[in-house]
């Protein structure tokens, strides 16, 4: 088994020539610091909306797309399964706005992928299903499937029995669950690369191998300075720099956390996908608030994630909240249960990418000081679909357009400080165990110990949400 931080999708994805790193000084329209799904796709936007603007992104990377963007499950998931906590926070209209937005944005990714652009991406809209995997989990869902209903737009998620679930995918652990329609997969190192490849015909400057070291925001522009001392100048900017953010000098320093979601991918093994009856494509999660996601690809591999990993301390993305060993065997484990043809079958990659957790488990675009720049980050594992309308809205917001994408309910709202360290990280370690704890006592039927519950119901208390 081949256990990297980039993984199989980059591996499979093949190699490309990077762009050479910011030499002399420029001037943009636009400057854009980071070349994952959310810098690329605003840069996308904002050459549709604008064709002239000229475009610059700075990636710190060899290669665009090498952060979660390429490294994800390639769930391309709207935000309908998280009606209900949008509702609450934001009231109705505002949310279901958003609800359409990021439908919307889910659609345009399958668009890019097929007709409009091409792109061999594998994107495959199947369904997303969310099932319930213990007793505990039985009524995931189905506030947001109320709340769906409640909006007018019931037809967006349905409840479906475990008989049903079981046509779709016959796991001895699955019961009930919840089918988001427009849920798709790619092969997400395939998408970012194929997106940065439209860029770069399209006249969008990509330095690669330029990390921004120092980002100025002033009254009558923005500023990016890389690491060799060249600069990039723009009236607007936008930091697209996702989990960084978070770092001890980020714009988000005190409001996010770096959490871990770590991957394992099975040799193919297409006579147990036929078994299973899973070859309808579906994109599987249960209902753990520490979710496991699973899919299949083309050519019959099951690839099994955890979004349970380990924190980070800040923004220390490298180490083990890319690759560890431990993670990679417990579920190595899980997936036998969920799966047990699976058992003495191959894996032959693992990795892992660091989960830019917002307090609020939504995304966000945050204003700094001057109006000049903008932060978006807070996907919390589910952006592959959003970062699309992320990116919409940031692409009006850096071309000084007033238009509905800048009045999404997202922008500029409430996100509440996370402790500073290392209580956040010690605290944090702590509340994941319990939960991680809690949730296999449920699973296998047993009463969780008191503690875990105890300390998993400590988020709630402190009006985080984790979770849907
Ligand atoms: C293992 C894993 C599985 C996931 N599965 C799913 C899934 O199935 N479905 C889903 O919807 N979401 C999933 N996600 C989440 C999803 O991948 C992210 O929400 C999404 O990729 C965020 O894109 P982004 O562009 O905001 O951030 P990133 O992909 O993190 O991109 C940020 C970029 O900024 C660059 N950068 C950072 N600092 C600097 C700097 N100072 N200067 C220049 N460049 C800088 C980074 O190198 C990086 O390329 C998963 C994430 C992981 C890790």
């Amino acid at each position: 088994m081949k256990h990297t931080r980039l993984g199989y999708w980059i591996e499979e994805a093949g190699d490309v020539t990077p762009r050479p790193p910011l030499g002399e000084d420029r001037d943009a329209d636009v400057l854009i610091v980071g070349g994952g799904y959310t810098g690329m796709w605003t840069a996308w936007h904002a050459h549709v909306l604008a064709p002239e603007a000229r475009i610059v992104i700075l990636e710190s990377e060899p290669v665009c797309g090498r952060g979660p963007s390429g490294r994800n499950g390639g769930f391309v998931e709207g935000m309908w399964t998280h009606m209900a906590s949008m509702r609450d926070r934001w009231g109705a209209a505002p949310a279901l706005a958003v609800g359409v937005a990021a439908e919307e944005a889910a659609l345009r990714v399958g668009a890019f992928c097929t007709e409009e652009e091409g792109v061999d991406a594998w994107y495959r809209q199947a369904g997303y299903l969310e099932v319930s995997t213990a007793p505990a989990q039985d009524d995931t869902g189905h506030d947001a499937v109320d709340a769906c209903r409640e909006l007018g737009v019931p037809d967006k998620l349905r409840l479906v029995s475990a008989e049903d679930v079981r046509t779709h995918c016959d796991s001895p652990e699955f019961r009930a669950g919840v089918i988001e329609s427009i849920g798709a997969t790619v092969q997400p190192a395939r998408l970012a690369l194929a997106l940065r490849r439209r860029l770069l015909e399209q006249g969008v400057e990509i330095y690669e191998s330029s990390p921004v070291a120092h980002f100025r925001e002033a009254d009558d522009g923005v500023e990016a300075t890389v690491t060799t001392g060249s600069r990039v100048r723009a009236p607007r900017g936008v930091l697209a720099i996702g989990g960084a953010a978070r770092s001890r000098r980020g714009p988000l320093a005190n409001r996010l956390t770096v959490a871990s979601s770590h991957i394992i991918i099975t040799e193919p093994v297409p006579e147990v996908v036929e078994k299973l009856g899973w070859t309808g494509g579906e994109a599987i999660t249960d209902g753990r608030a520490l979710v496991h996601y699973f899919r299949t690809t083309p050519d019959g591999r099951i690839a099994f994630g955890w979004g349970g990993g380990r924190i980070a301390m800040g923004a220390r993305t490298h180490g083990r909240a890319e690759v560890d060993a431990d993670v990679v065997d417990a579920q190595r484990r899980h997936m036998v249960e969920y799966f047990p043809e699976l058992a003495g079958r191959r894996i032959t990659h693992a990795w892992g990418g660091p989960i830019d957790a917002s307090p609020t488990h939504l995304p966000a675009i945050t204003s700094l000081k001057r109006n000049r720049a903008w932060v978006a980050a807070g996907y919390t594992g589910n952006g592959v679909g959003p970062t699309n309308m992320i990116g919409r809205s940031l692409a009006s917001l850096a071309l000084d357009l007033s238009d509905d994408p800048t009045r999404l309910a997202f922008i500029d709202g409430e996100m509440p400080r996370v402790p500073p360290e290392p209580f956040h990280w010690i605290g944090g370690e702590a509340i994941r165990l319990g939960i991680a704890g809690k949730e296999h006592a449920e699973q296998e039927r047993r009463k969780p110990n008191p503690i875990a519950s105890a300390v998993a119901k400590v988020p709630e208390l402190l009006g985080f949400h984790i979770g849907r």
